[in-house]
């Protein structure tokens, strides 16, 4: 018998107008994650399939299909032509030998004569006549065999239900510009961005040679962790020495990271109207360093002119942000001790509440302009494909 992935899709968000746009996008974001594997992708009513694929591989593609955003869960479920018999046969196989089942039909074939309940209880029947120590329990079972009847008269058996990520497809909440540093933070910031739809590309500043090169790989590894969730990256990635060496220069020391940031800033939003994105994405978590502070990210924010910044952790703890960083599988790269930019040239003291009028006055000491100008012009672009 064939055994075929079942997938599916938040009924919720996909109600309504949109309905087509959802399922189109994602079922072109299953496909492409299963571009190197020979198998078949297809729509059922409420859900999709993936037949044709190598049995030993199934682990392998619940696993890639597993964090595709916009997916519910998935089971595995083997294929059985319409006849109770071969159903009852397989229901019999996949049961347990002792505790307690129910079986659970789902009929969308309306054509088959028997009701919903009385498929199960001849079903059942084959199954207790193959384990006389299994008992019924329709409320509290130890296992739920479940038989899905759809139209075509086929019937698909499963009873394992995987959960998936859930969120939305990536790619129907248009795209954003993500500042990926290779801290904890950041990585997260994208995976929850993505996970509301949002198509990445991202901007790394980096201060090459106070910085190692190991510092742009590590950011590099992190953004091919994140395409098992975001599909292809576009990275940029810009050199940032002379930007902190005149700051250094020319600017008092506890402005240093400040002023930084409002460069960093105003990169991104360049990057991100030339290629496309509607917004700028920042892993900043309120109070965790003194550049998060409401002063400091208001003085910060103020240089972006035309798109929104989404912060999407700014409310959450270190330790909640690492939970989400192990679960998708970025903190082990993250921790790696390689400086960040950040470090350069890092103030003893750094302005905790900085004042707009008093940063503009020290910013003006630098030529803006022909710094960011320059920074652009020597961008490195690295396409991260999904791995
Ligand atoms: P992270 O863990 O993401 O590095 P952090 O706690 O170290 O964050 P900051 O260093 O203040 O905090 O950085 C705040 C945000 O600024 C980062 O989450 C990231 O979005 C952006 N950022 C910082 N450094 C860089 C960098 N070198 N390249 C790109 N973005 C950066
Ligand atoms: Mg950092």
């Amino acid at each position: 018998m064939e055994k075929v992935i079942l997938l599916r899709y938040g009924e919720i968000y996909l109600k309504g107008r949109n309905r087509s746009y959802f399922e189109r996008c994602l079922i072109d974001n299953v496909k492409e994650v299963l571009n190197a594997y020979n198998c078949n992708v297809s729509k059922m009513p409420g859900r999709f399939l993936i037949e044709g694929f190598d049995p030993d591989l199934t682990e392998e593609l619940v696993d890639k299909v597993r964090k595709v955003f916009g997916l519910h869960s998935l089971s595995v479920a083997t294929v059985v032509p319409y006849d109770l018999a071969e159903i009852g046969r397989i229901c019999a196989q996949v049961a347990p030998n002792t505790g307690s089942f129910r079986i659970t039909v789902n009929r969308a074939d309306k054509s088959v004569g028997l009701t919903s309940i009385q498929i199960a209880a001849e079903l059942g029947g084959y199954v207790l006549d193959a384990h006389p120590a299994l008992k019924v329990d329709l409320h509290h079972p130890d296992k739920e065999i479940r038989v899905d009847l759809r139209e075509n008269h086929t019937a698909y058996v499963f009873m394992d239900v995987i959960a998936a990520v859930g969120g939305m497809p990536v790619g129907c909440s248009g795209r954003g510009m993500a500042l990926l540093s290779g801290g904890i933070d950041s990585p997260v910031a994208c995976y929850r961005m993505a996970k509301r739809g949002m198509k990445l590309c991202a901007v790394h500043f980096h201060s090459y040679p106070y910085t190692s090169l190991m510092a742009k790989e590590k950011t590099l590894d992190l953004a091919r962790i994140l395409t098992d969730y975001c599909g292809d990256i576009d990275v940029f990635v810009v050199p940032f020495t002379e930007v902190q060496i005149a700051i250094h220069e020319n600017c008092p020391a506890e402005y240093m990271i400040t002023i930084m940031r409002r460069i960093m800033m105003r990169i991104a939003e360049r990057l991100a109207l030339k290629h496309k994105c509607g917004s700028i994405i920042t892993g900043e978590s309120l109070a965790q360093v003194a550049s998060q502070t409401q002063e400091s990210i208001l003085v910060t924010n103020s240089v972006v002119e035309r798109l929104p910044v989404f912060r999407p952790l700014i409310g959450m703890d270190k330790e909640e942000i690492i939970v989400t960083a192990r679960e998708i599988g970025t903190f082990d790269t993250s921790i790696l001790p390689y400086e960040d930019c950040c470090t350069v040239f890092l103030p003893k003291n750094p302005v905790i509440r900085p004042e707009l009028s008093l940063i503009e006055a020290a910013e003006a000491k630098l030529d803006v302009e022909a710094l960011i100008q320059n920074a652009m012009d020597n961008i490195e672009y690295v396409k991260v494909e999904r791995r």
